[in-house]
C-alpha cells in the first residue's frame, strides 16, 4: 500500500489505472450496473481500493442488493472510507471515498441490512479482492 496519495498528481492515476478505473475512481464516473467482475463474488476475503491497495471492506458485510453493484453494509474499519456530500445529478447522496488516496468508490444509503442499516453500492472497477488463505 502506498501512503500520502492525496496530493499526488493525476498523471500518476493516469498512468497506474486503466481508462475504466481511471474515470469511476478519479473523475467519480459510475460503472454501468450488473457489469462489474466482483459482483458475484461470494469468496472469503478483504476488498481493497484498486488505485492505492488500502482495505476497505471485508467479504463477511458484503450482501445481494439487487442493483447490480457490489455491496457491502459496512466498512472494514470506520477511518478507511470518509463520506462526502454529493449534490450532483439533483439528488442529495452521501458519496463513499477511499480515505487514504481521496479516490471515488460511489455511495452510501441508508437502506441496507442489519445491523448498521447501511448499503455502500460500490463500482466493482474500483475494487480488487484479496482471497483469505485458509
Ligand atoms: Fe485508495
Amino acid at each position: 500500500m502506498i501512503d500520502d496519495l492525496k496530493t499526488t498528481d493525476e498523471s500518476y492515476w493516469r498512468k497506474k489505472l486503466t481508462p475504466v478505473q481511471y474515470h469511476i475512481l478519479r473523475e467519480k464516473g459510475t460503472e454501468p450496473p450488473f457489469t462489474g467482475a466482483l459482483l458475484e463474488n461470494h469468496g472469503k476475503g478483504v476488498y481493497t481500493c484498486a488505485a492505492c491497495g488500502s482495505e476497505l471492506f471485508s467479504s463477511d458485510t458484503k450482501f445481494e442488493s439487487g442493483t447490480g453493484w457490489p455491496s457491502f453494509f459496512a466498512a472494514i474499519a470506520k477511518d478507511k472510507i470518509e463520506l462526502h456530500d454529493d449534490n450532483s445529478l439533483l439528488m442529495n447522496r452521501v458519496e463513499a471515498v477511499c480515505a487514504n488516496c481521496g479516490s471515488h468508490l460511489g455511495h452510501v444509503f441508508d437502506d441496507g441490512p442489519e445491523p448498521t442499516g447501511k448499503r455502500y453500492c460500490i463500482n466493482s472497477a474500483c475494487l480488487d479482492f484479496q482471497i483469505k488463505k485458509k
